[in-house]
């Protein structure tokens, strides 16, 4: 078996666009500042021209504020474009989208409740891939080391995991993370010996916490890689605590327009510089330029042509720490950390704890609501208000109910309720959850 599952290449090295990005990612590795300036400047000039020409909706924001890619020609012109948001993508997806070959349509509601659909290419989606091992490397991952993942993704196979050859990866349910089934992973990881736990930072912590009050043990690993969710420091503190590894992140979206990881040395995020512009703007829209200054993550893609991401407008916030690395070297743009990513959970009937990030959806599930919010007052009873559009009939929303309970579990009793608006905080944020239950977690 185990010399069988030797000969299997890692899926992710049989992808051409996968390999080619990874290698020129690691001839830029060295780049200074100057020649990443003149990267960054040639790369948006190509991504406007091509908005400019393939879609009739960018075409007319540019023609707006009178930038036409031949006038285009400094960092200046390009923050004079306007912003886009989600909204926009939302209700003119179509305008902001060309019919590149081999496109598909994904969806996310991504932390903010604002859900919306897009299209994305296969290059770009093995770049994005290859972006993220690339960052990985730095810390010693390689494709093909043993990993024992928590995924969102129901697992319908008994003991709620299943080993894929393909990334010799064995995938764990993150919706049954309670002892007796956290000890069914733990004693199969025993045996697996895994030498990477890749997770989202609450499902890692539920299960750090586990081992650490049961006092049982857990195989050595080099390293716990985090995803999807913001790492807060009371997790990354009780994973180093309990597994004696490095604590990996990163932050990244579904829209591919901005990448940021740790480094070998420092658990700061590095803007991946080739993957695409990253901004950090205060609440008039002027770049923040102070270190310890929140901002908005505004993002220009370089990698998606199938729907172009160009000065996009995240809702995620991050404090700048400043531009070079001192640990590290890299003349890159540095946050310190992210703030606003939502992450919160909610408790099922029977206990169980279940991170909102994996209820986020990555397909056509709420393609017709505008926004959505989870609503939590009692354990086991959660309520699902909506904002319906037109094409929202009745089958559709016991469709989405029947979808959400696949997620959610049987031990949960779902309430959708449609309404006329969802407001949102002081500081203008959607909120994914409203949760009235106190929970058992500290706070950062
Ligand atoms: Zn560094």
């Amino acid at each position: 078996m185990a010399r069988h599952m030797a000969l299997i290449a890692h899926a992710d090295l049989r992808n051409r666009h996968y390999c080619d990005w990874i290698d020129f990612l690691s001839e830029a590795a060295d780049w200074d500042a100057a020649r990443i300036a003149d990267f960054q400047l040639e790369q948006l000039r190509a991504v406007i021209t091509f908005a400019y020409q393939r879609t009739p909706g960018y075409r007319g924001l540019f023609d707006e504020v009178g930038i036409t890619p031949p006038s285009f020609k400094s960092f200046e012109d390009f923050r004079r474009l306007p912003f886009i948001d989600k909204e926009l993508l939302r209700d003119h997806l179509d305008e902001f989208s060309t019919r590149i070959r081999g496109r598909s349509y994904v969806t996310t509601g991504g932390s903010t409740g604002i859900p919306f659909g897009f299209y994305r290419d296969p290059v770009a989606f093995g770049r994005e891939l290859a972006s993220k091992a690339h960052q990985y490397y730095r810390v010693g991952w390689k494709e093909g080391d043993r990993q024992l993942v928590f995924r969102g993704i129901p697992i319908k196979r008994p003991g709620q995991m299943q080993f894929y050859p393909r990334f010799n990866e064995l995938r764990c349910s993150s919706y049954h993370l309670v002892p007796e089934q956290m000890e069914v992973f733990r004693r199969r990881a025993l045996e697996y010996r895994p030498e990477w736990l890749r997770c989202y930072p609450s499902s890692g912590y539920l299960f750090a916490k586990f081992l650490q009050e049961t006092k049982r043990s857990f195989p050595e690993i080099k390293g716990i890689l985090c995803a999807s969710e913001n790492l807060y420091d009371y997790q990354k503190q009780l994973l180093r605590d309990v597994f004696g590894a490095r604590v990996f992140s990163h932050y990244g979206h579904y829209e591919m327009a901005v990448l940021a990881g740790f480094c070998e040395h420092e658990d700061t995020y590095h803007v991946l510089p080739q993957y695409g512009y990253a901004e950090l703007i205060d609440r008039d829209g002027n770049p923040v330029t102070q270190p310890g200054q929140v901002g908005e993550i505004v993002g220009t893609s370089f990698i998606q042509r199938a729907t172009p991401f160009i000065r996009y407008r995240t809702r995620d916030f991050a404090v700048l720490k400043g531009w070079g690395c001192p640990a590290c070297g890299r003349p890159y743009q540095v946050w310190e950390r992210i703030d606003g990513r939502l992450q919160e959970f909610v408790i099922t009937g029977t206990g169980r704890t279940i991170a909102m990030t994996a209820i986020n959806m990555h397909d056509d599930i709420f393609d017709h609501v505008k926004q959505f919010q989870f609503y939590q007052e009692e354990k086991g009873k959660i309520v699902f208000r909506y904002i319906p559009k037109e094409t929202c009939t009745e089958g559709i929303v016991s469709d989405m109910q029947r979808r959400l309970l696949v997620k959610f579990g049987d031990d949960v009793q779902l309430t959708m309720q449609p309404v006329d608006g969802i407001p949102l905080t002081k500081r203008g944020k959607h909120r994914f959850l409203i949760q009235k239950l106190s929970l058992d977690f500290p706070h950062d």
